[in-house]
């Protein structure tokens, strides 16, 4: 446990800096060091009221005031135990009481010793009535000495700087921790070189710390934290930096052939490629063709046509003589991807058929549900190289799955899919080479959070959908307003009577649980306040009402959720594709990739607790054919309420790029890839990828630069350590030399 805690810059521990109530209460948030002590940053700031003359104050008002101490008096208190202090002071023109409830003695000394009489000092503090006597008095005013001139006039105005604070910690001792911290600021880890501090005009490192934790101004604050944004970013950048780097020096698979297979399959295909398709199908090509591993991020709207891209690049793979893997976040979803690519190659996929394709190869499918018997012979497949694509879950990754020669691996649904899963695969390859890596997200991010959270891979962008789809109209539908819900499954009943088919999706399985966690409502100081939501609505309970609605009488209803078996799920998920099922009242497993084309209505229940891209994700579950899709986000927020301004938003957005900047200008990029992922995205502390994109392309070029002319790094011993501690805060469980 405490080497973890240790920095690998080999900071000054707090412990030998500080009293030990600061260093204990820098403990209780992990701060242990100097180096982590400077950068943490206030929460705000508090600029002081303007100076005022004691005689125009009233009761109730913020003052600050320059004054001179008249007088001090202390006496037991009479009803409990403790001390008042009376401290009167004047300016001039005006006197006032400042009273003190003190507990004990030494506060009481320790006051007197900072307020001599005759003493100069700026007070703030709040103005309020004694009780017996009825004159004005400040309690428990905030105080320091003040200097009359223009440095004095200043100091006295300065914003104060407001730090998280955990339970029996006092804003004070923060202050006074960093406030000593100051002092050794010229010792502080500089992992930034100061030229390119001063190229990008900026603070170097001590003066920023002093910026932000004893600003002048507002603006000094500003100043200082854009150096910790920038630090970051740097830092982040850089390790993107060395892992391309590591790349370059890596050998992979050669998938470098030009046919037979992919030929063929251009020629089967139904339809034609799109340009998008074609110009990221070549830069794949060019990217896996050159003998290091590629990382690649194929990022478009749902339905945007990845899965195509991504099997003619598999193809390639096998093409070149080696094999091609798709992982999928589910066994639905494998299951799917599997048929998906098996009926779009046709005879090319029935190596070992009478029917087969004399060039065909095999597509199999692996995952925990599978019989024995099967299972072998898969492995077998596997094994042995017959089966030149293969579709599965992560399981693939942590199983001993053993590949003849892994070439490819296409990741489906990147959010749930961390760094450290990519960096698994790196093994896998045949002969200790790396296989190439494609991850295929449907929640597409802008450009600059795309570089801040996964900079080590190459973003290829599916801009435009291919045409037939009819697309998805989203409302919002409040249950507090009953004709509202009657109109929603009204408008259910006439898509189901004109032969469509309707989801209906619930935030969990059974009511009698416990509840589904509602998203917190926070104020405006960041306090989770009660949620004022109903409790979330189960499939078992929401299929039952359901059965019992006039409207639906006559409807084929089926249930769907992670709790039946993989044989039962798939079961439902055959009938609902053959349209067997009209209404399907499911959980989330139904969030991705299923493919219902004659599906036309997305009922999502209680709606609010589905994260931007869930409901995206949803709603693209409808509109995939020739019928126009509608989307109904549900929720028992009232009208007007953040969470339904916050629906409304999604509903009016149908682009994937702007709900993708939607969600993170809500929630920040702490939860930009999923609750799932762990890794760097994880612990930005200071960046905001949307506020911060200057920021993050400047580091990037600064820090690529940097790591090109010095790939170890010896010339910048902070730098190597600033990346070894961040990753250390991404990953605490990789072991590191
Ligand atoms: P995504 O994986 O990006 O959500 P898919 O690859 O599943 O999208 O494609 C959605 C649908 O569009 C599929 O039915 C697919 O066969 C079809 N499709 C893909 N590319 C094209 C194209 N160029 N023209 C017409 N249809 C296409
Ligand atoms: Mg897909």
């Amino acid at each position: 446990m405490a080497r973890r805690q240790e920095s690998a810059r080999g900071s000054m521990p707090l412990s030998e800096l500080l009293i030990s109530k600061e260093s204990k209460a820098m403990a209780s948030f992990g701060v242990r060091d100097l180096d982590t002590m400077m950068r943490f940053a206030p929460r705000r700031y508090v600029v002081p009221a303007p100076l005022r003359s004691l005689h125009e104050v009233n009761e109730g008002e913020e003052v600050s005031a320059v004054v001179s101490v008249v007088s001090l008096r202390d006496r037991a208190m009479r009803s409990r135990r403790g001390f008042i202090l009376e401290v009167i002071v004047s300016d001039g023109i005006e006197d006032m009481p400042l009273t003190f409830f003190l507990t004990k003695p030494h506060q009481v000394q320790w006051h007197r010793g900072r307020l001599p009489i005759g003493a100069h000092i700026v007070i703030h503090g709040t103005v309020g009535r004694n009780d017996y006597r009825g004159e004005l008095q400040i309690a428990h005013p905030t105080y320091e000495p003040y200097e009359d001139t223009d440095e004095g006039r200043i100091q006295a105005q300065r914003p104060r700087p407001v730090y998280p604070l955990r339970q029996n910690i006092a804003q004070s001792t923060m202050r006074s921790a960093t406030e000593k911290g100051l002092e050794f600021a010229d010792s502080l880890s500089r992992p930034v070189p100061d030229e390119t501090l001063l190229r990008r005009g900026l603070p170097l490192l001590p003066e920023a710390s002093r910026l932000i934790h004893t600003p002048l101004t507002l603006e000094d604050t500003q100043r200082g934290m854009a150096h910790l944004r920038y630090e970051e970013a740097f830092v982040l950048q850089a390790i993107f930096a060395q892992r391309r780097a590591q790349d370059e020096r890596t050998p992979a698979p050669v998938l470098a052939a030009e046919g037979p297979l992919q030929g063929l399959f251009d020629e089967r295909l139904p339809f034609t490629l799109t340009d998008g398709q074609r110009e990221i199908g070549e830069k794949i090509t060019e990217r896996i063709g050159n003998g290091h591993p590629t990382s690649a991020l194929l990022q478009g709207d749902v339905g945007s046509g990845k899965t195509v891209v991504a099997l003619r690049a598999m193809l390639r793979a096998v093409d070149s003589g080696h094999q091609a893997a798709l992982l999928a976040p589910t066994e639905v979803l494998a299951e799917q991807h599997h048929r998906t690519l098996t009926s779009l190659l046709g005879e090319l996929a029935r190596a070992g058929q009478l029917d087969a394709h004399p060039d065909a190869t095999r597509v199999r499918l692996l995952t925990g549900s599978q019989r024995t018997a099967g299972r072998r012979e898969t492995l077998l497949d596997i094994t042995s190289g017959q089966a030149g694509i293969v579709v599965g879950t992560h399981a693939l990754l942590t199983e001993n799955v053993e590949f003849a020669s892994l070439g490819l691996v296409v990741i489906d649904e990147q959010h749930r899919f961390g760094v450290d899963h990519r960096r698994r695969l790196r093994t896998k390859g045949p002969a200790g080479q790396s296989p190439h890596v494609i991850v295929m997200t449907a929640t597409p991010i802008p450009r600059t959070a795309a570089l801040a959270t996964v900079g080590d891979l190459d973003v290829l962008t599916l801009r435009e959908s291919p045409g037939q789809r009819a697309g998805v109209t989203s409302f919002v539908v409040h249950e507090k307003l009953p004709k509202w819900e009657q109109r929603m499954w009204a408008r259910a009943a006439e898509e189901i009577a004109a032969g469509r088919q309707v989801f209906v999706v619930c935030a969990r399985i059974d009511e009698d649980e416990a509840d589904a966690p509602a998203p917190p409502v926070l104020d405006e100081n960041g306090k989770e306040q009660p949620p004022a939501l109903d409790p979330a609505r189960g499939v078992t309970q929401t299929a039952a009402r359901l059965a019992a609605r006039p409207e639906l009488d006559g409807a084929r209803l089926g249930i769907l959720h992670g709790r039946l078996s993989g044989e039962e799920k798939q079961e439902i998920m055959g009938q609902m594709a053959r349209g067997e099922i009209d209404l399907l009242v499911s959980t989330t497993v139904i969030e991705v990739g299923v493919d219902v084309p004659n599906a036309s209505t997305m009922i999502v229940l209680d709606a609010e607790r589905f994260g931007v891209s869930q409901l995206h994700q949803l709603r693209g579950r409808v509109g995939r054919g020739e019928h126009a899709g509608i989307a109904f986000f549900d929720t028992s927020a009232r009208p007007g309420l953040e969470h339904s301004q916050h629906l409304e938003a999604i509903a009016g957005a149908t682009d994937g790029f702007d709900l993708a900047e939607l969600d993170l200008r809500r929630r920040g990029a702490g939860d930009l890839v999923g609750e799932e992922q762990s890794g760097l995205q994880r612990t930005l502390k200071h960046l905001d990828v949307m506020r911060d994109a200057r920021a993050i392309e400047q580091a990037r070029e600064d820090a690529f630069a940097v790591v090109a002319a010095d790939p170890e790094l010896t010339a910048h011993p902070a730098l190597a350590g600033a990346i070894a501690d961040r990753l250390r805060d991404a990953d605490p469980d990789v072991e590191r030399s």
